[in-house]
């Protein structure tokens, strides 16, 4: 048989399945909604991203399937070729004007926008200093710096503090990064204190805002607004995948920095341009996000309803101060048997555990939406309380 080379990884496939950790992606029948079908079952669906209900919104669509119809299936070039179309400019703009920089730049992903960015702004006689929990694509980002990496303990402003005064020295750039709500936890980075941390050692200032876009600050301007910081963060990333409802990335910046993207950001320079469908759907989400600011009330509104009846419950959401509400088990088989148990009775939210969170630090994450209705989540949480008292977690 050939592939023989690659029996190492059918035996730590079965050391996963063995643990019960091995992934096994549930498939949506349809469209992604607060009640959705997986794997042939119909449930409360508390695992998605799509914050403001979005990805399956009327004008979004429309616009996707105009765009399509009217500029094509695909863009045929990657940006700096001939794959720049009118759409992307215009995209770009709009997204600069959202996040109050001067200036904008559309990747394929989020998780191409952090990684080709930090990679490009930084060498290895620089430094990053980078919150433990930050997300993946910020971590592959600053290891293709080929930059020092310095982790600092979650939301620890005195430690990045520390890193910064001990790594500063003439001509080296310091990089300051964090998460502006972690994904896991749901919780809001220190960006007050970070900033004048940057401030005080010259560092660069960077947030990635993939789960803040479109949730936190007005009209889902991000971390950066909530925090009344607008003008002293260098670099703001967004996703066009969570909140917006679509797919993609984002930088946004001083000119200069766009302008050096265009020129060395290699996910940029390397890899394919969105097609109009996708572009143009983004761009109807931003103009969703305008006309209908009731979208952040009811997301908050339901987060709220939802945190609260699993207070009441006595379940430990650890520190979540957003709509990602994670209901921690901490023991990895008890989070598996609380995210099975949920599914039997109609309710998906996955068990995340290690290497995503810590060993001792499983659980099941929620996220509402503003799509979620007061009787989805009251059904949800009446399942939560039955599987809880089963489990003995409440
Ligand atoms: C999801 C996520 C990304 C990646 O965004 P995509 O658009 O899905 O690639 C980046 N950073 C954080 C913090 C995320 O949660």
């Amino acid at each position: 048989m050939p592939g023989g080379s690659l029996d190492h990884l059918r035996e730590q496939l079965a050391e996963l399945e063995r643990a019960g950790t091995a992934l096994r992606p549930r498939v949506l029948e349809g469209q992604q909604r607060a009640r959705a079908r997986f794997d042939g079952r119909d449930v409360i669906n508390l695992a998605s991203n799509n914050y403001l209900g979005l990805a399956a919104h009327p004008r979004l669509k429309e616009a996707a399937s105009k765009a399509a119809a009217e500029l094509g299936a695909g863009s045929g070039a990657v940006r700096t070729i001939a794959g720049t179309m009118t759409l992307h400019r215009e995209l770009e703009r709009r997204f600069a004007t959202f996040k109050g920089a001067e200036d904008a730049l559309m990747f394929q992903s989020g998780f191409t926008a952090n990684s080709g960015t930090v990679a490009a702004i930084l060498t290895r006689e620089d430094v990053i200093v980078s919150d433990e929990l930050n997300h993946a694509s910020i971590i592959d980002g600053a290891r293709l710096s080929r930059a020092e990496i310095k982790v600092f303990p979650h939301r620890d402003v005195d430690a990045a503090d520390r890193l910064l005064e001990e790594s500063r020295a003439d001509g080296r750039h310091q990089l300051l990064i964090t998460d502006g709500v972690f994904s896991m936890d749901g919780d809001i980075a220190p960006l007050p204190g970070l900033v004048e941390v940057a401030e005080r050692h010259e560092a660069i200032m960077m947030i990635d805002d993939a789960h803040a876009s479109g949730v936190l600050g007005k009209n889902g301007k991000g971390t950066v607004d909530h925090f009344g910081l607008t003008g002293r963060v260098d670099i703001q990333v967004g996703t066009l995948s969570k909140a917006i409802g679509v797919m993609g990335g984002f930088i946004a910046g001083p000119r200069h920095l766009i302008q050096w993207l265009v020129n060395r950001g290699r996910p940029f320079l390397f890899s394919t341009s969105a097609p109009p469908a996708v572009t143009a759907a983004c761009i109807a989400a931003l103009d969703v996000m305008e006309e209908e600011p009731e979208r952040f009330d009811r997301l908050w509104e339901r987060t709220r309803f939802f945190k609260d009846g699993l207070h009441r419950m006595g379940f430990d959401t650890g520190t979540s101060e957003t709509p990602i509400t994670p209901v921690m088990t901490r023991e990895e088989v008890k989070a598996v048997e609380l995210s099975s148990l949920l599914w039997e009775e109609g309710v998906f939210c996955p068990a995340i555990v290690f290497p995503t969170v810590g060993r001792d630090r499983a659980r099941v994450r929620t996220i509402v939406t503003a799509d979620h209705t007061e009787e989805d989540l009251s059904e949800a949480l009446e399942a939560f309380e039955r599987v809880g008292k089963e489990l003995a977690l409440i």
